[in-house]
């Protein structure tokens, strides 16, 4: 970035100068041969007439005019030939074509009337031709000068030397310049980089003030936010782990106790060992349960990458996993309903979506009171289908429900163990619907009932 900075810079200075330069002396050029050839033409025409009136033609022995043409060709270092009607050279200043014939294209324009000029710039010179008149105001020859434009030439030497020097001083300040600011502008983002870099060797406690230009308040605002994020994360992380040990370790503390108590009776009776061992299944089940709500719930959590989505009649959805729970719900002679507004078809993840209303079903059940009932319902509008589990049950506290839908939240520790719970079954169900792109809400009343709404749309958005 700095190299690139450096370079824009000079090159945005030096293309105008270079520009700037060659334009002036270009310019220079155009009017001095403008000016040139205006002088040049305005001599030749107060000669012509001149050599009319001296009938210069047919007799070139006139001093006057010679010294006239000497003097125009010694001011101007160039040549001047003296051309009659049969384009024979009557004069030439440098003595070499005299009695010769010219026909150039300027000198027979000429002859027809016509003033020509020429700017020959590779050889230097300018060429005017001017008509002769004669005393019937008939073209009776041609005047042909040609005129050295060689301090023209030196001129825009001098120029570009001196503009070229100008413009290697500016090249020195530009780059003096550029190399101050590209390492200006360069340094905020190296401490936004070091600061990055210091992250990935373990978060710190600083917070990056980087407030040189809005851009860069506005990258380590953003990367304060996301290093805010990333530490919410690691805890969560480390708070999840440590919940995870703890709630796996429980079933086995207990299993090595019941076991331990076993081994140090010498002689037990063969009821107490069977009671034992229906402990230790127990909690053996209880591990096994905790495993696999983790793995479903880690499942979810990578859900963006790989749902499955089909498309399902929830109706018979909601039917079937009614009809799978209804054993738990009978145990407890809970009364469990289900009410189809509609007929509803629509884009999920079945797998995924039928956790999430069992757990809300289970849970239902679960946390009521024997003989209580269970309602569940199904409607859709234009967008969305939207399903409703309520309940008769114990109800939870307005202080807990911010917090249902965490890892290992429990209301009430010991009669959720003892009901077979184990905090995941609100996280997988809310993780579920969101890979749905849907909604999930509860509405409770402590000892009166909960109620659970979900939202989700018919046609799966992918993002
Ligand atoms: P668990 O496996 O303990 O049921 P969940 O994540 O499913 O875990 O639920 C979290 C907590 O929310 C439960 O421990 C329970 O206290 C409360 N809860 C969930 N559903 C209901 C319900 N329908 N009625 C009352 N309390 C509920």
């Amino acid at each position: 970035m700095r190299v690139r900075i450096i370079v824009v810079f000079v090159l945005a200075g030096l293309v105008p100068c270079l520009g700037a330069l060659f334009g002036i002396v270009k310019f220079y050029e155009f009017r001095a041969v403008e000016l040139r050839t205006a002088e040049i033409q305005n001599q030749c025409t107060i000669l012509c007439n001149q050599l009319g009136n001296y009938n210069y033609l047919t007799d070139t022995s006139s001093e006057v005019i010679n010294a006239n043409l000497t003097q125009l060709t010694n001011i101007y270092n160039g040549r001047v030939m003296i051309i009659d009607r049969d384009l024979k050279v009557v004069k030439d200043t440098y003595s070499l074509d005299e009695g010769k014939t010219d026909v150039s294209e300027n000198v027979i324009r000429c002859m027809q009337g016509e003033t020509t000029n020429q700017y020959d710039r590779r050889n230097n010179y300018i060429e005017v031709t001017s008509p002769i008149m004669g005393v019937d105001n008939e073209i009776t020859g041609v005047m042909l000068a040609s005129v050295s434009t060689d301090n023209i030439e030196a001129t825009m030497q001098i120029l570009y030397t001196h503009g070229g020097v100008v413009v290697g001083i500016i090249l020195i300040l530009l780059t003096v310049f550029s190399v101050f600011f590209a390492d200006r502008m360069v340094r905020p983002i190296h401490r936004i980089t070091r600061a990055i870099e210091s992250v990935t060797e373990g978060y710190t406690d600083d917070v990056l003030h980087v407030d040189t230009f809005t851009e860069t308040k506005q990258l380590s605002e953003a990367f304060n936010k996301m290093l805010g994020r990333l530490k919410l994360l690691d805890e969560s992380r480390e708070e999840f782990v440590s919940n995870v040990s703890h709630e796996l370790k429980t079933p086995m503390t207990s299993m090595k106790v019941l076991a331990d108590s076993l081994l140090e009776m010498k002689e037990a009776p063969v009821e107490m060992y069977q009671e034992f061992m229906q402990d230790i299944a127990k909690e053996i089940d209880r591990e096994n349960q905790i495993i696999t709500d983790l793995l479903s719930l880690v499942k979810m959590d990578k859900t963006g990458q790989n749902i499955n989505i089909q498309t399902v009649n929830i109706n018979d959805l909601l039917e079937q996993t009614l009809k799978r729970l209804r054993p738990i719900a009978e145990k407890k002679n809970v009364e469990m309903v289900m009410e189809s507004f509609r007929p509803v078809t629509a884009e999920i993840d079945e797998m995924k979506f039928t956790l999430a209303i069992s757990n809300l079903v289970e849970n239902a059940i679960k946390y009521n009171h024997d003989n209580g009932w269970v309602h569940v319902s199904l409607n859709a509008d234009h967008k969305y289908f939207y399903i409703k589990v309520e309940d008769s049950g114990i109800g939870i506290p307005e202080a807990d429900q911010p917090h249902i839908f965490e890892r290992f939240y429990r209301v009430d520790k010991s009669h959720s163990r003892e009901i077979g719970g184990t905090g995941l079954g609100l996280a997988i169900a809310r993780n579920a619907v969101i890979a749905h792109r849907g909604a999930i809400k509860v509405y409770s009343n402590e000892g009166e009932g909960t109620t659970f709404t979900v939202r989700i749309p018919l046609i799966y958005v992918a993002v």
